[in-house]
C-alpha cells in the first residue's frame, strides 16, 4: 500500500510530492503531461508585490524568505542552473503613482522590500522613465523548464511516476483507503491546476480562472539582471531571447494565442522603450488556476477523509509553491492545521452541496 497517490505533476503537485518525499512517503504520481500546462506557459517570475495599491502579498515574508531558500537549494544541490535571485524593477506610471511609491517605500512594513531608486545597468537600455522607477529587492526567477525537468528525473528515483490523463472512474474512495485501477493508497491528493473545474470531488471550489499570454522576443543585444516591470515584465533569458508577460483575460478561457495577446504585449512594451523592430519568437497561452478570493486551496473533501486538493495557485505558483507545499505537509502528515486562508473549509458552508 502506498501513501499518496498525487494527481498533477505540475508545480503543485511536483513540490509538494518533493516535500512529501522528505518525510519519508511512498508516492504514485498520475500525470497526462498536458501540453497547455500552466508551468509550460508561465514566465517563471516570483514577486510578492502587488503593483496595483503597492502592498505586500499574503504572508509575503515567510513566501519569499522560503521560495528564495528552496530554489536556492535544489540548485546547489541538483547542480543543474535554474534559479536566480533578481531585482525587479517597477517604472512609475505617472506622478501619483511615484508619490505612492516614495511613501511606501519609507513605511516600517515595506521598507525591507521597496527602494526608490533603480539599478544604474538600466541606462544602457533605451528605456523612457519620465516619472523614474523603483526597485522591489526580494524577486527571482526559474527557469520552470529546466527545473520541472530536474524535479521530475529526482521524483523518478522515489516514486512511481504513470504518464496518463486520471480516469475518474477508475478510482474507488473507501473508508481506510482509496483505489486507482491497481494502485493501492491511504490517500490521494489532487493537484490538477486549473483542471480542477472538471474533477468530480472538487468542481464545486469557486475558482475564477484566468488566461494569459506570452511572448519570447529576440534580444536585440540587451544586457540587463534585474526583472523590468511596467505592468508587464520583460526578463533577459540570457539566452539571445527576452520573455514578457502577461496578459489577463477572464473571459476566453481557451488555449489558443490571439493577436489581440501579441499586440497588447508589445504596445506595452512601446509604452517604455524607444525601440520598435521586436521580432516575436515564440507566443504561448495557458490557464491560470485564480481562484474568487486569490488565496490558495488546500484541505479535505467535506465527505471523504483521505481525498485532499493542493491547487488555488493563482498568478504566483512559483513563489507560493514551496511555502504551502510546506504547510501541507506539515497537515498531511504531522496534523498541523492549515492556514484558515487556504483551507477549502471557508468554502464549504456556501458552495457544497
Ligand atoms: C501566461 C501565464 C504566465 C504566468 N506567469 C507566472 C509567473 O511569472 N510567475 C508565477 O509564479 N506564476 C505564473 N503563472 C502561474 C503559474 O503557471 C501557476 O501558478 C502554476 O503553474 C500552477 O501550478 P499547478 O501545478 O497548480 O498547475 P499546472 O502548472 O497547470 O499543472 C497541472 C498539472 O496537472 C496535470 N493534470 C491536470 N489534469 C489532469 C488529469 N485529469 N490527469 C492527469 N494529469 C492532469 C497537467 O498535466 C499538469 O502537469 C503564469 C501562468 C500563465 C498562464
Amino acid at each position: 500500500m502506498h501513501d499518496y497517490i498525487i494527481v498533477g505533476n505540475g508545480l503543485a503537485g511536483a513540490i509538494l510530492s518533493y516535500r512529501l518525499n522528505e518525510e519519508g512517503k511512498s508516492i504514485v504520481i498520475v500525470d497526462e503531461d498536458a501540453p497547455e500546462a500552466a508551468w509550460k506557459v508561465a514566465g517563471g517570475v516570483w514577486n510578492a508585490i502587488s503593483f496595483k495599491r503597492i502592498i505586500k502579498g499574503w504572508m509575503a515574508d515567510e513566501m519569499t524568505d522560503e521560495a528564495d531558500a528552496f530554489y536556492q537549494k535544489l540548485q546547489d544541490q541538483w547542480k543543474i542552473e535554474f534559479y536566480e535571485a533578481k531585482k525587479i524593477v517597477r517604472i512609475f506610471s505617472d506622478v501619483h503613482f511615484q508619490n505612492t511609491w516614495l511613501s511606501k517605500s519609507d513605511s516600517p512594513e515595506l521598507t525591507s522590500f521597496l527602494s526608490d531608486n533603480s539599478p544604474n545597468e538600466l541606462e544602457t537600455l533605451p528605456l523612457k522613465m519620465p516619472f523614474g522607477a523603483g526597485t522591489v529587492k526580494k524577486g527571482g526567477h526559474v527557469q520552470l523548464g529546466v527545473f520541472m525537468k530536474a524535479i521530475k528525473a529526482h521524483l523518478n528515483k522515489s516514486a512511481t511516476l504513470i504518464n496518463e490523463k486520471f480516469d475518474f472512474d477508475s478510482l474507488t474512495v473507501n473508508d481506510e483507503h482509496v483505489e486507482y485501477k491497481e494502485i493501492k493508497a491511504r490517500n490521494i491528493v489532487f493537484c490538477e491546476g486549473y483542471e480542477v473545474i472538471n474533477n468530480p470531488f472538487f468542481s464545486w471550489l469557486p475558482m475564477s480562472l484566468t488566461k494569459g499570454e506570452i511572448l519570447i522576443l529576440k534580444n536585440p543585444g540587451w544586457k540587463f539582471d534585474c526583472i523590468i516591470n511596467n505592468g508587464k515584465h520583460l526578463i533577459d533569458l540570457k539566452d539571445g531571447r527576452l520573455g514578457v508577460g502577461a496578459t489577463f483575460d477572464w473571459k476566453n478561457l481557451d488555449h489558443s494565442i490571439t493577436e489581440e495577446g501579441k499586440e497588447q504585449l508589445l504596445d506595452h512594451l512601446e509604452k517604455n522603450f524607444e525601440f520598435r523592430d521586436w521580432k516575436v519568437l515564440i507566443q504561448k497561452a495557458g490557464i491560470r488556476p485564480t481562484v474568487a478570493d486569490r488565496r490558495p486551496l488546500t484541505g479535505v473533501h467535506p465527505d471523504h477523509p483521505n481525498v485532499f486538493v493542493f491547487n488555488g495557485l493563482g498568478t504566483k505558483g512559483v513563489l507560493i509553491a514551496p511555502w504551502m507545499a510546506k504547510k501541507m505537509v506539515q497537515y498531511l502528515v504531522h496534523g498541523t492545521a492549515l492556514p484558515d486562508e487556504s483551507n477549502i473549509q471557508r468554502f464549504a458552508k456556501k458552495h457544497f452541496r
